[in-house]
């Protein structure tokens, strides 16, 4: 835990008692706060009472004496509409704040800011931290990674605390609703991945999200660092109007930037004046395929060579990425000889569990080229229809729960042929009888012959068959590794 000393002595408000909330307040009460804690729903009041900590009910509080308001990031600030704590905060004149910020206030105080990576956009936030995280430890680092990703900001362990002096450093995974409680932002180095129209119920409208998530770079200073993609409207919207003293560093898929680095289609080029400096080739990095993951790999490689000079380790740890559960993460392969056509089969099974939507799938659809899909759950509105053009290379669909009746009138019309497996073992076993089938008869058309994905993409959501997306990639991976002749790979968990 980080004790939050700089709030000593000040009274706080606290509402919202979920992970983030008990673990806000215990830092705070640690570092000698007076906090007072409050949520709606009265059994978290009850079991912050038990874990010590006074529940004052703040529709009743006297807020003129309050120095700040710390609201959970799910408590709404500005859209739908403001919480009555926000109001009732905005009357009396009180800041409102979030975790971050008291972590970003506390290293401030303490006059260390030299070792925040943050991390925000879209989609891509979780690889690209857990993917900076890991380079910075195979280049011999410290780093831990928190926030919107493994251990809250406040729960990360306070380095300043321990004994060595070696390099250690915070890797943050930030959401819009995270940065917008976090006025005090100064990482070393920031990066933004990509803009798309997302979270609108909490931020009004898309300029309002970008606005947001333009917020980690406003307190950049010279020495700092920010990257930023240029490829989409809104992040080439912030990077034209971008102030900052700071180095800018863009990443894009057309080769004319200056600074920063192209991406390609299985690895990336770093050029610095417009020059090519180096070349990285990722076709040797299993859990990192697709366009979007040469993304994600770039902003790691760069924010991480802010605070590390080991190149050659930072490359070495892309190659050893061991991907990150459920985001198309390749979990097993099986190696079958094709007699018949002196062939051998390689399929890949990869799970994606963590696409819920078609947008989400994507990502995974255009990073194969020959696919047994199996997709299906509680559909969100469009189904499928928006992947239409990515099917290329779908070979057969395994369809599983409620959506399968309305996917399939969109593979229908695709001309994508399907099953309807109902459930996930039999899309498992259907999917690769299909897929050793498609090569034994000769049908299978990509040229190779030789590998082919067994993908877990499911464009729904799970709940009509599991509690949660990591639940059901967790079934699938259990029905894969019963199938005969299965090798199974690490998993970072
Ligand atoms: P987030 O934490 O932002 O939700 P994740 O890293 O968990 O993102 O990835 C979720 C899904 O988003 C992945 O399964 C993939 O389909 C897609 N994705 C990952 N990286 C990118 C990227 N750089 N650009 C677009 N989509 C991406």
């Amino acid at each position: 835990m980080i004790p939050i000393t700089v709030y000593k002595d000040k009274n706080v408000a606290l509402f919202g008692l979920g992970i983030t909330g008990l673990s806000a307040a215990g830092a705070l009460k640690v570092g000698g706060a007076n906090v007072v804690v409050w949520d709606e729903n009265q059994s978290r009041c009850e079991t912050a009472s038990d874990a010590g900590f006074d529940v004052v009910d703040l529709n009743e509080a006297d807020w003129s004496q309050f120095d700040a308001l710390l609201l959970s990031p799910g408590v709404p600030l500005t859209h739908p509409e403001p919480h009555w704590t926000v109001k009732k905060a905005q009357a009396a004149d009180v800041p409102i704040i979030g975790d971050t910020e008291l972590f970003f206030e506390e290293f401030l105080h303490r006059g260390e800011r030299d070792r925040v990576l943050v991390i925000t956009g879209t989609n891509g936030k979780s690889t690209t931290t857990a993917l900076t995280t890991h380079i910075l430890k195979e280049a011999g680092e410290t780093a831990v990674m928190g926030g919107n990703i493994g251990l809250g900001v406040l729960d990360m362990p306070d380095f300043a605390a321990s004994e060595s002096e070696d390099g250690k450093i915070y890797v943050l995974e930030l959401s819009s609703y995270q940065i917008d409680l976090t006025p005090s932002l100064c990482p070393t180095a920031a990066g933004l991945l990509n803009i798309s129209p997302d979270h609108i119920d909490r931020h009004g409208t898309v300029e309002n999200y970008a606005n947001v998530k333009a917020k980690i770079f406003a307190n950049l200073e010279k020495e700092n660092l920010a990257v930023i993609s240029f490829d989409d409207f809104y992040c080439q919207q912030i990077a034209l109007n971008l102030s900052t003293k700071s180095e800018v560093l863009f990443v894009s898929s057309t080769p004319s930037i200056e600074n920063g680095v192209v991406i390609e289609e299985s690895g990336f080029s770093i050029v610095k004046d417009t020059e090519v400096v180096r070349q990285v080739d990722l076709r040797s990095a299993p859990h990192l395929r697709g366009k979007h993951n040469m993304q994600n790999a770039a902003f790691a490689v760069l924010l991480a060579l802010k605070v590390s000079g080991d190149f050659e380790g930072l490359l070495k740890g892309l190659i050893s990425f061991p991907g990150l559960d459920h985001r198309m993460q390749q979990v097993a392969t099986l190696t079958r000889s094709s007699e018949a056509q002196n062939l051998e089969r390689r399929l890949l099974f990869v799970n994606d569990s963590k696409a819920t939507n078609a947008e989400a799938s994507e990502q995974a659809l255009k990073s194969f080229n020959e696919i047994y899909w199996i997709a299906g759950g509680v559909a969100k509105e469009g189904g499928i229809n928006g992947l239409a053009s990515h099917m290329k290379g779908v070979r057969h669909a395994c369809l599983i729960g409620e959506a399968a009746k309305e996917f399939s009138k969109t593979l229908d019309e695709v001309g994508v042929p399907y099953d309807v497996c109902v459930d996930m073992e039999r899309a498992v076993k259907k999917a690769v009888e299909v897929a050793l089938g498609n090569a034994a008869s000769g049908t299978d058309t990509t040229g190779t012959g030789s590998e082919a994905a067994i993908l877990l993409s499911p464009a729904a959501a799970s709940f009509d068959q599991y509690p949660n997306f990591e639940i059901r990639g967790d079934a699938f991976k259990d029905i894969v590794r019963s199938i005969d002749g299965v090798s199974m790979g690490e998993t970072l968990v």
